[in-house]
């Protein structure tokens, strides 16, 4: 349950800290300038047209694989997480960004492509820095998210 978890102070006042409270409440959001409407990843706070006028704006969670490598091996402290897995970096509908996150898969030989269509679940991960909210990957074939 997303009311049991807190997002860590630092993830809350960076300054990617609305795209961190975003991912906290359920939501992806993503940074746009507010004057020639080109978006961001990572947040800038001068866009290359010259704007100081940085805004956030929510987007679905919903893109296609831009790359991927599947990982089958354990890795030490990452314990929690499900093998096997693929790590894909997704391109966003509407925001044309690159976001790297971690594609559950059914089974080791779930096929894996460039182009596939993934929506993302918004879930919550031990990491060192405490309990951090995080999108989680599905193929759009695998399972209906929504
Ligand atoms: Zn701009």
């Amino acid at each position: 349950m997303v009311e049991e978890h807190r997002l860590p102070d630092e993830l809350a006042t960076g300054p990617d800290g609305p795209y961190w409270t975003g991912l906290a409440e359920g939501r992806l959001l993503m940074p746009r300038c507010k004057d020639c409407g080109q978006w961001h990843w990572p947040s800038v706070y001068r866009c290359a047209c010259g704007s100081f006028e940085q805004g956030w704006e929510e987007v679905p969670p919903r893109g296609e694989i831009y790359t991927w490598t599947r990982t089958f091996h354990k890795i030490q402290g990452m314990d929690e997480i499900r093998h096997p897995f693929a790590s894909v970096v997704v391109k966003l509908d509407p925001a044309g960004a690159h976001l790297m996150g971690m594609l559950e898969l059914e089974s080791e030989d779930t096929a894996v492509a460039i182009g596939d269509r993934v929506l993302g679940r918004f879930d919550w991960v031990e990491a060192k820095r405490g309990t951090i909210p995080v999108i989680v990957w599905i193929q759009e074939s695998a399972s209906p998210v929504e």
